[in-house]
């Protein structure tokens, strides 16, 4: 059995980079930038007025001073010619400051008869006015890689790049296996239940960038796992989930050893998610998840997820975590890592009630993992420990 981090390792090793596909800026929020791109203007790309007033020269602007309104400049038309001396233009916000002014002046701050303003107010001393470049310069890179938020997305709209170089989203094929599976809104017989696992993965795949395809149910057959694994063909990854022990029905292990698969390990210290294996099967990695739903699902944040990003050129670091208090005594961990299903609230933490690895319902009102190492020891009210946040916090 090996150690989560030397798992992490053997699935780094597995995640080969994706190739880059350029879309267009409405598709691009959620994906990965994969190559540097460069602003292709300066923004703003004049000296740009802030507020509504009057732009003049800040020289001449002393309370009870007195100027001629010559034109008017508004966003998206902006006055052509060149302030004189005693002389001011109409502005608003987002238009470009004629040449020969340097204030603008906020309306608030005059009052106006006919063509003559009046400052009747001189306590704002500031400019009003953006100068060229103050957000960014032509040229300005965005680096890749990089997650792109809705921001990034605003950003790159700004710096004209309206095309962008990302990485391909993996196709990850989940595949259920077991004679008890149907799908939800199927008709289950009496010794039956509903496959939850693929439909709470592929949740989870795609809101990481992926693009999740759930096949058919495998059942627990050497037949029909073969059937269902061939139809994996062209995915980035295959994910299988339960038939990883060792019982009867179990062959998961064997039909893909039979089918080539190149195994990088099998079994890794931890709770939930004991038998958890990986290799590479005809060339495309696959894992092989346990069956029980919230094994599945804590193995999809602790693996899969850091996995698929580094396949997506990001980093490869495990899920991210972070100190929070116990609110609650914890009794001491065994030699396996666990994975505590907890609730998180500010800056406090407490473990959500019964661990055991089928129960969903604990899973969907838990907001977060503790991170227990092997063999930690009981752990008090008030003490620190380590968190995964989960995506519904
Ligand atoms: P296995 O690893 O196949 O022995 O499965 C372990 C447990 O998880 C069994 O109780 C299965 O019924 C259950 N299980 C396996 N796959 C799924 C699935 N896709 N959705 C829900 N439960 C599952
Ligand atoms: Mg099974």
């Amino acid at each position: 059995m090996i150690s989560v981090a030397e798992a992490l390792d053997h699935l780094f090793a597995l995640a080969d980079p994706l190739p880059v596909e350029t879309v267009d800026l409405r598709a691009a929020a959620g994906r990965v930038l994969a190559q540097d791109v460069f602003a292709t203007r300066t923004q703003p790309p004049f000296d740009a007025s802030s507020m509504d007033g009057y732009a003049l020269k800040s020289v001449e602007a002393d309370l009870h001073a007195q100027f001629k309104v010559v034109g008017e400049a508004a966003a998206g038309h902006g006055w052509d010619g060149t302030l004189g001396a005693g002389q001011t233009v109409r502005i608003f916000t987002g238009a470009p400051v004629p040449a020969g002014a340097d204030r603008v002046v906020i309306q608030e701050n005059v009052t106006r008869t006919g063509d003559l303003i009046t400052i009747t107010d001189d306590s704002d001393t500031k400019s009003n006015i953006r100068p060229a470049g103050i957000d960014f310069f032509e040229g300005t890179d965005m680096s890749a890689p990089r997650r792109l938020y809705p921001g990034d997305v605003a950003l790159l709209a700004s710096m004209n790049v309206a095309r962008v170089p990302v990485a391909k989203r993996p196709v990850v094929a989940l595949i259920s296996t077991g004679d008890e599976l149907v799908m939800p809104g199927e008709d289950p017989a009496p010794d039956q239940i509903m496959a939850s696992n693929t439909f709470g993965l592929a949740a989870k795949l795609d809101a990481l960038g992926a693009e999740a395809r759930i096949l058919p149910i495998a059942r627990d057959n050497v037949a029909s796992l073969r059937t269902v694994l061939g139809l994996a063909r062209g995915a980035d990854l295959v994910v299988t989930i339960g038939g990883a022990s060792v019982g009867d029905h179990d062959l998961v292990a064997g039909v893909s050893a039979e089918m080539g698969m190149d195994q990088s390990f099998y079994k890794v210290a931890m709770r939930p998610g004991k038998p958890l294996m990986a290799g590479r099967l005809n060339g495309t990695p696959m894992v092989g998840l346990p069956g029980n739903p919230v094994s599945a699902m804590v193995c999809g944040t602790v693996f899969l997820a850091p996995m698929l990003r580094a396949m997506m050129g990001l980093p490869a670091t495990p899920a991210p975590q972070v100190r929070r208090t116990l609110s609650a005594p914890l009794g001491a961990n065994g030699p396996r890592a666990h994975y505590m299903r907890a609730i998180v609230q500010g800056d406090s933490v407490a473990d959500a009630g019964a661990q055991d690895s089928s129960l969903l319902s604990v899973l969907a009102c838990a907001n977060a993992l503790i991170v227990r190492p092997p063999h930690d020891p009981a752990r008090a009210t008030g003490e620190v420990v380590d968190v995964i946040l989960l995506d519904n916090s």
